[in-house]
Formats: structure tokens, sequence, C-alpha cells
């Protein structure tokens, strides 16, 4: 689907020249900080976070629990406000954009997967893949929805219903629906939680495929180092802030950089 020209990408006048996104960033946040509650017992989740996703690449987001990570991918993904600091995607700034622009920007132009695998169970794997542009009143391209489907070995499984597919093929319904509007991003929530280590591998290596065949930029949030090392970068965070980032890592480099942070 082609991104909508209608959406507002003006930056804030106040935003200095320094600040500006690097155009060939998938995902951008410049000096995000967020915070939950109040006064002495408010919680800072996020700490000035600065960050870059490149197109086209895989990155991982790990941490301690309570790092962050969840917060910062739901801001990420502009399921959730900030309370300072500017997010792009895609280039459009969308710390502030209106709701419906917001809604419409992630409608088209971002995918999720999530560890459930959010399938409709009276659809088709099919029906499921093409639910969002369906929605949407959009048309599914089927020459990309066909070699999305082969891709990921679903072609001879797209009449079945979630019931009819084991957790791995779900998953992999689900990373079609994502594939399937070839969003800016897409965000990944600890997607082989509920696999076990071999079709989790297999995810993860179709997740890392999209990226380099496809051109699908993905961001992942995970607690599994052996899950991160199959992302081309890992970013470390600890009390909302960054801390560290590790370039095609192996598990026991990921293990070594979280022990220290205390994880
Ligand atoms: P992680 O995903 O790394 O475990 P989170 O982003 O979930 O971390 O949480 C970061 C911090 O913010 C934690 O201290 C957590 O308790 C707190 N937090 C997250 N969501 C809320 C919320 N809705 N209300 C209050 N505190 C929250």
């Amino acid at each position: 689907m082609t991104p909508s020209t209608n959406v507002p990408t003006t930056l804030p006048e106040s935003l200095p020249v320094s600040a500006l996104p690097a155009t060939t960033a998938a995902v951008a946040a410049r000096g995000v900080s967020k915070s939950y509650g109040r006064g002495e017992t408010a919680v800072h989740a996020l700490r000035d976070v600065s960050l870059e996703f490149g197109k086209e690449r895989f990155t991982a987001i790990m941490g301690p629990s309570g790092s962050g990570k969840s917060t910062l991918m739901h801001c990420l993904a502009g399921l959730d406000s900030v309370d300072a600091g500017q997010l792009w995607i895609g280039g459009t700034a969308i710390t502030d954009l209106p709701d419906a622009a917001l809604t419409r920007l992630r409608r088209e132009r971002v995918g999720f997967v999530f560890q459930a695998f959010n399938l409709v169970p009276t659809l088709t794997a099919e029906q499921n893949i093409t639910l969002p542009v369906a929605l949407a009143g959009g048309t599914v391209d089927t020459a990309w929805l066909r070699q999305i489907s082969a891709s990921l070995g679903l072609a001879d499984r797209l009449s079945h219903r979630p019931h009819e597919l084991s957790g791995g093929q779900q998953q992999r319904v689900a990373v079609a629906r994502a594939l399937l509007t070839r969003p800016d991003v897409i965000f990944g929530d600890e997607p082989t939680g509920n696999l076990d280590s071999a079709t989790g591998a297999e995810v993860l290596s179709l997740l890392r495929c999209s990226c380099r065949e496809m051109g699908q930029s993905i961001i992942m949030v995970t607690h599994d180092p052996v899950a991160a090392s199959y992302a081309d970068r890992v970013v470390l965070l600890k009390d909302g802030a960054l801390v560290g980032e590790l370039e095609q890592s192996t598990p026991d480099a990921i293990l070594g950089a979280l022990a220290k942070l205390g994880a």
C-alpha cells in the first residue's frame, strides 16, 4: 500500500536543524522522556532516549525487567504518548499528530507481531492476513500476498483456520499480516515468547529474511539473548536510559552485556 500523502509531516518550528531526523531512519527518537505518576512516587520509565532505527535493519531492544523496553516500543509505535522529545516514523513526526492522523499512520505504515498471535479464530489464514487491509477499505496486492505466503511457507495453509495450524504457523500468519502493507516498520513484542525454541528459531529466521530479502525494517522487544542474536543490532536499556548497543552479536555476548547491566 502506498503511504498516505495526506498525513501531516510538519516538524515543530522550534526544533533546531541539528535535531532533524536522518531521512534514512525507519524510526527515530530524540530526547524522549516518559514518567508514570507524579512527584515522589513518579516512575521515570524513559529518560532522554535518542535512537535511530535504520531502514531494512532488524534491531532488538533489550534490558533488565522494568528498564523501559515496552514503554519505548509503545511510544515508538505511536501507541503511547511521551512527556518530552520527538518521534518519527518513516520521516513523519508523530509526536504532535492529531489522533485520527496517528491512527491512520499506524494502520498504513506500522505492522505488529505480538507474543499472542492475535488471529481471528473464525477466519482462514488468508482472511486473517488480509483483514487489516479489508478493514481499512484498501485493495490487497494479491501478487505480494502470494509472494509473502510462499516465502513464509504458508502457501498451502491459506484456507486453514488458526486451530488447524501449529503455533509456529499461526505466528507466520501474523508475520504475513504485518508484512502485507509493506509498512515502514514492524514492531515485534516478544514474538517468539509462546513458541518452543525450534519453532521460535524458524520465526526469527523468517523475520531476518524479511529484512534482508524484502527490505523490511523490524524493531523487536525481547528478554531472550538467543532471539536478540538474530537481530543486526541490539540496543540496551537500563532504568529508562540507553546504556549501550551491540552489532551482529552472539547469544553469549548479549548475555554478557546484560549481566554487566545486572539483568
Ligand atoms: P520493561 O518492558 O523493560 O519490563 P516497562 O516499560 O514495562 O519495562 O516499565 C518501565 C517502568 O515503568 C517500570 O518501572 C514499570 O513498573 C513502570 N510502568 C510501566 N507501565 C506503567 C504504568 N502503566 N503505570 C505505572 N508504572 C508503569
